[in-house]
């Protein structure tokens, strides 16, 4: 479905230069595939616009028509101008409290309690640390059962309190419960709408001022574009999120989402997930998210 955007330049590029004087409006011209090439990776107009105006003053500043392979040339510039707006090298999680406190944030179906499992398995298996999920979805006593089920597959005890319906008071629970029993992190799930409410919005804000947690992730679903950049902009208003978990990388969404929503809430994309098993987890890399926006 994606042509190979490096072919396209380069096709394009060779052909201006066939035909006598190759100028700042052919480089113009191509710029105009790479812009394309973002939007159908989902990225936001004006930020497509914005990149490849910043990409043509760096292509014109290195010959970039008087090079051998001057479609490669730019794809080169294109790639290193993502990474970088991307935010360079990968940021790992907070983990120095005793115990460290991971809030969940996130919409309904973003993949919150999937995450929570999955980030709960690579700490234990990959960071050798104790952690303890606990269930803060009141709402949805599906949501509860399945954070059980999870926790289950992955051998991670889960902290939950049927009766009870204030999440706060279940959080500080959980913590206590982790610090009495030898946990060292605790990953708290927390209920999620299909879209921002206003309540929804009081109780996250509620029981961020309440935990005070060493980090707070905000979990997206990349394939639901530019939507995903207006739900970052919200939870980020209200809790000034560490990182984001960009879920549901496994489908054929190009994840322009990730460019969108860095740019818009500037936080580091911190993990993606790509499948809907408990190891589909990984760091996120810049450069390798650029190459997949690139196609
Ligand atoms: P929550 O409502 O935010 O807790 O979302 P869930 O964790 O229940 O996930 C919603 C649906 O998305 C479930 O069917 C998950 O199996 C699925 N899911 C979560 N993460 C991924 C992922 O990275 N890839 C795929 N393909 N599915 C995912």
């Amino acid at each position: 479905m994606f042509d190979n955007l490096s072919d396209k330049l380069d096709k394009a590029l060779h052909v201006l230069k066939g035909h006598g004087q190759i100028t700042e409006i052919n480089v113009a011209e191509t710029l105009k595939e790479v812009r394309r090439a973002l939007l159908d990776a989902d990225v936001n107009f004006k930020i497509a616009k914005e990149f490849t105006n910043k990409v043509k003053e760096e292509a014109m500043g290195q010959n970039v028509l008087t090079s051998l392979q001057p479609g490669q040339l730019m794809v080169k510039l294109v790639k290193d101008e993502l990474t970088e707006l991307m935010g360079g090298e990968a940021e790992g999680i907070n983990l120095s409290g005793t115990p460290s406190v991971i809030l969940m944030s996130g919409l309904q179906g973003s993949g919150k309690t999937t995450f929570s499992g999955k980030l709960a398995n690579y700490l234990k298996t990959k960071k050798n640390k104790n952690p303890l999920l606990v269930a803060c979805d009141v709402y949805r006593p599906a949501a509860i059962d399945q954070l059980h089920v999870v926790g289950d597959q992955i051998g991670v005890e889960v902290f939950s309190d049927r009766g009870n319906t204030d999440p706060v008071a279940i959080s500080e629970a959980g913590i206590a419960y982790a610090k009495a029993n030898g946990f060292n992190v605790v990953i708290i799930d927390t209920a999620g709408r299909l879209a921002v409410d206003k309540q929804m919005m009081n109780e996250i804000a509620t029981i961020h001022k309440a935990i005070q947690p060493q980090e707070t992730l905000f979990v997206v679903d990349a394939m639901t574009g530019q939507d995903a950049v207006n739900t970052a902009k919200s939870f980020n208003d209200i809790l000034n999120f560490d990182g984001v978990i960009l879920t549901k990388l496994d489908g054929d969404t190009r994840g322009g989402a990730a460019i969108s929503i860095k740019s818009v809430v500037n936080k580091p994309i911190k993990f993606i997930g790509t499948g809907e098993k408990m190891d589909a987890i990984d760091v996120f890399y810049p450069a390798r998210m650029a190459e997949r926006i690139l196609g």
